[in-house]
């Protein structure tokens, strides 16, 4: 009588047996969620599976036999040499790697390699972790955004009081000062001023003592803020195009939260264009019950590595900036239940897109 391994397999298998095993195998590896490679000690691609190509955006055909360090971009080779060069010293060895794959927005894969799974070839396997590394990203950022509102409140009072007596004190003095001195409290008013800024961006993120969602329209609420920023718009050679869906639903918000929000990203907006440009405002109604605005200009946009800082507390490119106005306006975003996120192409402008339930208790 034959004996079975312990995997059920006949230990002699006739040819069709091997047939059914190694299309078992095949069938594995072609239909592995994780992407992989298979090349040999030439670092030559022997193979590569069905989701290797889709997460690459390569194909088979025109990989099979190239080199594994040819397909990297010219960057990352050092960090894939190095990788390799521990998979040698230890026959395995696990990384994680930043892409940009086709002009797309980065990607972040995980990855690793063992050597000699048979003899003369070796495997790398991948996944594309972009999705839970985002997510990481947002939860880091909102758990700094709590942080930060919780010591805001309490620092900014703090702050607040000696400053107004100091204002106070200087504008008492100004009559005295003596002329040659004139330059110094105009530096010294004007720092004031920042510090005072800077603290009243604080303030706002620290909970509104009295919070009032109520029913409004979000238009409205658009066109206010315009009007309010138009003489600045002007100033700097800047226009308003506006597409308003008509009707929109009211929307359950606190009004002036929301303006907040407007204000702030009109104002950066405004503040990229220097030579002046457009600023493209839209309002519309989305499925699932939610409004979306979206804020574009021509500005000189930001790049791949520093869009995701966009609403990190004290993230700022600008020389006066304080790298608050994001920070509150997401946390206010945050508050309506809502998402807020950025486009952007460096040198053709930028876009922020926020998505509002409208009726957010219902979602809370
Ligand atoms: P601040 O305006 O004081 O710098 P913000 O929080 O408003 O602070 O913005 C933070 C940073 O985000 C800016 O310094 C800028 O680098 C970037 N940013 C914000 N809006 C835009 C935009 N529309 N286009 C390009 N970069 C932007
Ligand atoms: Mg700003």
């Amino acid at each position: 009588m034959e004996k079975n391994t312990h995997l059920g397999f006949k230990r002699e298998l006739p040819d069709n047996n091997l047939r059914v095993s190694e299309q078992m195998y095949r069938r594995i590896f072609e239909d592995s969620m994780d992407g992989m490679f298979l090349w040999n000690n030439q670092y030559q691609i022997v193979n590569i599976n069905f989701a290797a190509e889709q997460m690459l955006g390569l194909s088979k055909e025109r990989i099979i036999g190239r080199s594994l360090f040819e397909i990297y971009p010219e960057d990352k080779k050092q960090e894939i040499r190095e990788h390799f060069e521990r998979v040698y010293q230890y026959g395995e060895n696990s990384s994680s790697i930043v892409f940009d794959i086709r002009g797309d927005k980065q990607r972040h894969f995980d990855y690793s390699t063992k050597r000699e799974i048979v003899e003369g070839l070796n495997v790398t396997v991948f996944k594309d972790i972009t999705e839970k590394v985002e997510i990481e990203q947002q939860l880091r950022k909102s758990e700094t955004l709590n942080v930060i509102g919780e010591l805001a409140a309490g620092i900014a009072h703090e702050i607040r009081n000696p400053m107004t007596a100091l204002k106070g004190f200087i504008q008492l003095l100004e009559s005295s000062i003596k002329k040659e001195h004139t330059m110094y409290y105009q530096v010294i008013t004007s720092e004031l001023e920042r510090i005072d800024s800077i603290i009243n961006e604080f303030l706002l993120l620290a909970k509104p003592k009295e919070i009032r969602f109520q029913e409004k329209d979000i238009q409205q609420i658009m066109k206010e803020t315009i009007d309010l920023l138009n003489a600045q718009a002007l100033l700097h050679n800047v226009q308003f195009i506006t597409a308003y869906d008509e009707p929109l639903p009211l929307i359950f918000c606190e009004p002036n939260q929301l303006k907040k929000v407007f204000v702030n990203l009109i104002k950066n907006a405004i503040e990229v264009m220097p030579n002046g440009g457009a600023i493209t405002v839209t309002i519309s109604k989305e499925e699932n019950h939610q409004i979306h605005i979206s804020i574009k200009d021509e500005g000189f946009g930001i790049s791949k590595e520093k869009i995701n800082k966009l609403g990190e507390p004290f993230f700022t490119t600008k020389e006066r900036g304080t790298g608050l106005g994001l920070m509150v306006s997401y946390r206010i975003i945050e508050e309506h239940k809502g998402v807020i996120s950025a486009e952007s192409e460096e040198g053709k402008g930028t876009v922020f897109h926020i998505f509002l339930p409208v009726n957010h208790m219902n979602y809370s």
